[in-house]
């Protein structure tokens, strides 16, 4: 902080202007829903580098430092990221002296790469079949960049405990402030590293309990222990299926796709693990069922609901393709929690219900938000719409559901899911007046 001067508000760096988000009562599209309860967007495209992932590249950068992992002028930070988490990082180590590596699969956005090498980041492209264990891959050229280049450090925000707890003590903690004394009813997120809605829905438990915030140790702890909690349960899972055939929740669903292959994302090709990137395991059932969730409401305790694209399996089904960036997997990250204790339901998305949701959005919200935004309303909508506890939700007033919208538009302008419908618009009568009085016809 600059101690000559003593402003109440000027920020001493884009670094201060990290999370601190609007949450956003979004009460047209409730209208337009014909809904009563409160939507209240978490809208993270106005974190200083776009996105949620700001907060975990910061709580990282400083735990590093502090630890003395990280030293300015002299460590190399290097991540395999499929953008966000990599844009946070490399406006930190821009204003903090260190230089920055980012590995990115050759489908992620143009864009993201513009922005990091913008801010001053390397960023190495790996081809997007690359299964993450080639050698080619995001993955293994960033463990042979961190081995080889002197000073050469992975975060790791698949493995890094700080990456939930920065949603426990930051996020929530601003959602709280926001509402406060109000109750959060129900808060709905995606899962991609599951850093987010671990966090949100550990500090949400806490808070019903009058113990949030929990000490930075205290919560550690906590959040370590239910990680280790979820891999017993997920055992005895396994053992009780096994032998008595895997249906899957998401069988049967089948999604029509007329993109690219180029926009293409498979979650295969995504994933990031091996010893120490995460597990590999098909997911526990998480929903606690219709009672379940109508004796939460019933107690005035908070419905945690995930988001999960169809193609990912950490809501349930089978590994498939999608386009939809920075959701998803084909394995379990350590940081997320996907056990009922965490969230109490998955929700399935589709690509074109979440590119329909984000046109929606920008129409009658005027928010510039992101494909995985999309997903997130696209989620909530169904919960409201298809659950028992979301339909009771949406029908009281002053029920307040909090959606987290993770990145904005600005990532995604050249994919042709955002570009066809804006360009192919039907003109409007405005248009036709335009053309009149500039005598175009
Ligand atoms: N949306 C976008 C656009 C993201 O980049 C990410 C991060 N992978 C997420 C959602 C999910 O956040 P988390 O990793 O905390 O689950």
């Amino acid at each position: 902080m600059d101690t000559k001067h003593h402003w109440s508000g000027v920020l001493d760096s884009a670094a201060d202007a990290v999370g601190h988000t609007p949450l956003i009562n979004l009460r047209r599209l409730a209208q337009t829903w014909g809904i009563k309860c409160n939507i209240l967007a978490k809208v993270e495209f106005f974190s200083a580098g776009g996105s949620i992932k700001d907060r975990i590249a910061l709580r990282m950068i400083t735990h590093a430092e502090r630890s003395g992992l990280l030293i300015p002028g002299y460590s190399v930070i290097i991540e395999p990221t499929s953008g966000n988490t990599g844009i946070g990082l490399a406006l930190l180590a821009g204003l903090k002296g260190y230089r920055c590596i980012i590995t990115l699969p050759a489908k992620m956005s143009k864009e993201k790469e513009a922005v990091l090498r913008s801010l001053g980041a390397e960023v190495v492209r790996t081809p997007t079949e690359a299964g993450w264990d080639d050698e080619t891959s995001h993955i293994q050229i960033a463990k042979r960049l961190a081995k080889e280049i002197p000073g050469g450090i992975i975060l790791d925000q698949y493995n890094n405990i700080q990456n939930p707890l920065a949603h426990y003590y930051s996020t929530f903690g601003e959602i709280q402030q926001a509402i406060h004394p109000q109750k959060i009813h129900a808060l709905i997120a995606g899962a991609g590293t599951g850093g987010t809605i671990t966090g949100l829905s550990r500090a949400l438990r806490d808070s019903e309990r009058d113990r949030w915030p929990l000490s930075e140790e205290e919560a550690e702890r906590e959040v370590r222990k239910v990680v280790s909690e979820f891999d017993k349960e997920k055992d005895l899972l396994m053992d009780s299926e096994r032998g008595s055939g895997s249906g899957s929740e998401g069988e049967g669903e089948v999604v029509e796709r007329s993109l690219d292959a180029q926009d293409v994302q498979s979650s295969h090709d995504q994933t990031i693990n091996g010893n120490s990137y995460g597990r590999h395991e098909s997911s526990p059932k998480a929903d606690e069922g219709e009672v379940g969730l109508m004796n939460k409401l019933g107690r005035g305790e908070g419905i945690v609901v995930g988001v999960d694209p169809l193609g990912s399996i950490l809501g349930g089904g089978e590994v498939g393709q999608y386009v939809i960036e920075g959701i998803g997997y084909d394995f379990f990250p350590e940081v997320l929690d996907p056990s009922s204790k965490c969230i109490d339901k998955w929700i399935k998305t589709t690509d074109e219900e979440a590119y329909e949701m984000v046109r929606t959005v920008m129409r009658t919200e005027s928010l510039l938000i992101g494909g995985s935004s999309g997903s997130a309303l696209a989620g909530l909508f169904k919960f409201l719409t298809q659950t028992c506890a979301g339909k009771e939700l949406a029908q009281t007033e002053g029920k307040n559901v909090v959606v987290i919208l993770p990145d904005g538009i600005r990532n995604y302008i050249s994919k042709s899911w955002f570009l066809d419908p804006v360009l192919g618009a039907p003109p409007s009568d405005l248009g036709q007046s335009i053309e009149k009085v500039l005598g175009r016809k």
